[in-house]
């Protein structure tokens, strides 16, 4: 059975790219019918922070991605040291013990090899070849290799008793019967020493296959980073974005699905396979996200919606303890067609909450270019006395009022809008009324013409 794992460091918060490497690997274990573990590789014991595993952990349910197991690496140094010292019973050769720390003899391993190098299969990238003396000479310092080449042996406990994380990360892979190793290909490099370690700890058998997934570029064509502005998940949670429309904007960095881009995640883990990976590096793009946003507001159940966008409104002091939900769902269901994120609905129908409403330097002079106050007062009028403020009373008293006064319905519909909302477009007239409701509606026509 397919067993794959997502194996972030709580060192920070869930970023994008941690987030499609889980994604990728929920999908993997969904399409195969396989498990998915989380486990957390808090083995910095300086860097780990339990706050970041609480954020990391929130952040993969808001998105959807379950998981079937969970481990922890800090209640497994037992397990470690044990691997550890069976190397070390192995003799010299295998492991030896300097300055209070565990080495892995990798001279000695490799001279054992027919070559010094050691080739991957890798799913994504075919088959790569690493050159053992080149990735980890002595002389190596940020990638040039100076002098003559001699491996570096490989630190698999550190003095204070933590494991590497390549030690912990073998150990576990191989205990845990993980069949597949999806993750960054900033990790490919460490790929040959772990499979130096399969060998060494006698688990030569459980080597898992590997896919390195493309890294992600922000908009300039470098490698996302915290330079281009929001990177965590929960950023975007804050920004407004729906949990199935990131998901789904996640999943198009780095695979090809076919022509489709809105798919949902039940419908895509069933489509997902390691074979329509890229190689190349994804770009994310915020104008797309945004895109794909939309279209999940669009189709998102104003209830859901709703529930999301109160506390919203009450933030931004719109709205107090006590408000008509109905009307809000009312508004949403207005509003939903026109957003990006969710705080669109406070700017773009932020003006159904206020007493009132202040419009530009040019909305001012467009009313007054053509003075329609004398049509604005006989509307207000006329809804005053509507007994009923719906949709239908609304439109009635303004479409026999146009043709009373012999004008287009267009020539009011605009500055009536305007006056109404201080915007230029919107819903439908008579709808945003009726959301609006008389009171305001009559006070700002009566008003619109005093300013
Ligand atoms: N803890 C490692 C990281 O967060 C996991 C790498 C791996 O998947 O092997 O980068």
């Amino acid at each position: 059975m397919v067993k794959v794992r997502f194996a972030p460091s709580p060192t920070g918060n869930l970023h994008i790219g941690g987030a499609r490497t889980a994604l990728f690997n929920w999908m993997y274990a969904k399409a195969q019918g396989g498990q998915f573990v989380l486990r957390v590789e808090d083995t910095d014991l300086e860097r780990s922070k339990p706050e970041y595993e609480a954020e990391i952990m929130n952040s993969m349910a808001w998105l959807g991605l379950t998981w079937d197991e969970f481990y922890k690496q800090s209640d497994r140094f037992a397990i470690y040291k044990e691997q550890a010292e069976k190397l070390l019973g192995q003799g010299e050769e295998v492991a030896y013990k300097k300055d209070g720390a565990i080495f892995l003899n990798i001279k000695a391993l490799s001279r054992r090899r027919p070559k010094q190098e050691i080739f991957v299969d890798d799913l994504i990238r075919g088959r790569v070849q690493f050159d053992l003396m080149f990735l980890y000479s002595e002389h190596e310092k940020d990638g040039v290799v100076s002098g003559e080449k001699e491996l570096r042996d490989e630190v698999l406990v550190k003095s204070d008793g933590a494991p590497t994380y390549s030690f912990a990360c073998v150990i576990d892979d191989a205990m845990m019967g993980i069949t597949h190793v999806i993750r960054g290909e900033d990790h490919l490099t460490n790929t040959p020493k772990q499979v130096l370690m399969y060998e060494a700890l006698g688990f030569g058998d459980k080597v898992p296959k590997f896919a390195h997934l493309p890294m992600i570029m922000g908009e300039d064509g470098t490698r996302m980073s915290k330079r281009h502005g929001a990177t965590a998940v929960s950023d975007y949670r804050k920004m407004g974005f729906l949990p199935e429309a990131l998901v789904n904007y996640l999943m198009l960095l780095g695979w090809s699905p076919g022509n489709e881009e809105i798919l949902p995640l039940k419908n895509a883990c069933t489509k997902f396979s390691i074979k329509k990976v890229n190689k190349s590096a994804a770009q994310f793009g915020m104008e797309k996200l945004r895109w794909i946003n939309a279209q999940y507001i669009k189709k998102a159940d104003v209830l859901t919606l709703t529930d999301l966008i109160v506390p919203m409104l009450k933030d931004a002091g719109l709205i107090g303890e006590t408000y008509d939900r109905g009307r809000i769902e009312v508004a949403i269901g207005l509003f939903k067609g026109r957003m990006s994120t969710l705080p669109d609905f406070l700017e773009r129908a932020g003006f159904l909450f206020t007493k009132d409403i202040s419009l530009t330097d040019e909305m001012k002079a467009e009313l007054a270019a053509k003075d329609m106050s004398a049509a604005f007062a006989l509307l207000a009028d006329r809804l005053a006395q509507a007994t009923v403020f719906d949709i239908a009373t609304t439109e009635k008293v303004f479409r026999d009022l146009v043709a009373e006064l012999g004008i287009a319905s267009g020539e009011l519909v605009h500055p009536v809008r305007l006056a109404l909302s201080a915007s230029a477009i919107g819903p439908g007239l008579f709808e945003t009324m009726a959301v609006l409701g008389k009171d305001l509606t009559v006070a700002r026509l009566r008003s619109a013409y005093l300013k």
